[in-house]
């Protein structure tokens, strides 16, 4: 007997059929689906996924906005939804997974964890069979952030893919079980980080990009704008068991309190010295920063002074959340080095 597929292959509805908002629409398909849209050239295809997290709303938005519109694809285009369920548990897309699940987005590689794995496999599988020409998987985040591309490696196609969406380029080394590791041999991919989770001008950028990316007859094959290109990220997490809060003064009952506005320095450059948090009297070192090699770094790249930790260097930090259960459950931010493309 053969495995059934967790992931509903369909159609895409259309026009009113696509229902009349995002939360609609998936309540129409009532779990993980991918859906067909047929372009003007029919011989090539291009993947879109998104809502591998569930509290991220701006690419199916974006979807359900394109599908009901009367627009038309340049291409084929199989666009896949990921943790529906979690989407629509309520209060909708508040859930990144549900309650005592994995997170999807970490179950893209071997043993193809649980129910998750499983669903992370037939979306691999069902990708590899239409052999597209590229791949956009579209997030949201939680902090204050531009718009920008995480891939897994760079070559000079991520690159130029990125161009279309956004300046800023994130070289990613860690291996963390993602959607965009697993399918890195299979065809140009990126995560493109839109902005923050209900925020407006984030839906209306992925709805920039879905656009972009569906109706173009041809994508960049080079570059179109200057991009920075930050490498090697270092994750940075609160130890097991810390306590943390973010407030504006120091919190009596946290071993770490952290300022509430701290995303105002996503993808700036850090001066030796920045404070970034509070560290109560007595608490053990809260922080644990590791990159791909899994090297310990967090007392380099943070010093303890005068009750603040501050940076012990110049740092570019990213992806810094204000959202206390982010902070816990995945990191505080990563940590990048920038550099310049020059094209
Ligand atoms: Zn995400």
């Amino acid at each position: 007997m053969s495995r059934e597929s967790p992931l509903r292959i369909v159609d895409a509805p259309r026009g009113r059929e696509a229902g009349r908002d995002a939360e609609d629409l998936l309540r129409r398909l009532g779990g993980p689906a991918l859906m067909r849209i047929p372009g003007r050239d029919r011989s090539r295809t291009r993947a879109f996924t998104t809502l591998l997290h569930g509290n991220e709303p701006s690419g199916v938005r974006a979807l359900q906005r394109w599908l009901a519109s009367e627009r038309s694809a340049a291409v084929d285009v199989v666009a896949v939804l990921g943790a529906v369920e979690a989407a629509l548990a309520a209060p909708g897309f508040s859930h990144r997974m549900l309650p005592g699940a994995r997170d999807l987005n970490r179950c893209f590689a071997r043993p193809w964890p649980g129910a998750e794995g499983a669903l992370a496999r037939s979306l691999v599988e069902a990708l590899r069979k239409a052999s597209p020409e590229a791949l956009l998987d579209v997030h949201n985040n939680t902090g204050h952030n531009p718009a920008y591309a995480v891939a897994t490696r760079t070559d000079r196609e991520r690159l130029a893919l990125c161009s279309a969406f956004a300046n800023f380029y994130v070289d990613c080394d860690l291996r963390l079980g993602t959607l965009t590791e697993a399918t890195e041999d299979d065809c140009p991919g990126l995560a493109l980080e839109c902005g923050r989770a209900g925020d407006p001008a984030a839906d209306e950028s992925a709805f920039r990009a879905v656009c972009r990316f569906f109706e173009s007859a041809e994508l960049p094959s080079t570059p179109e704008r200057r991009l920075t290109v930050l490498h090697e990220p270092v994750r940075v997490a609160l130890c097991p068991g810390s306590m943390l809060a973010f407030d504006a003064r120091p919190h009596a009952e946290a071993d770490l309190t952290v300022s509430p506005d701290i995303d105002r320095h996503n993808f700036e450059r850090v001066a030796p010295g920045t404070r970034l948090g509070w560290l109560r009297e007595g608490a053990p070192w809260p922080l644990e920063a590791r990159g791909a090699d899994d090297r310990e770094l967090s007392r380099e790249l943070f010093t303890l002074r005068e009750g603040s930790i501050v940076a012990a260097r110049e740092l570019v930090p990213m992806m810094m959340t204000t959202d206390p259960s982010v902070a816990r459950l995945d990191c505080l931010f990563y940590v990048v080095r920038p550099r310049d493309v020059e094209e």
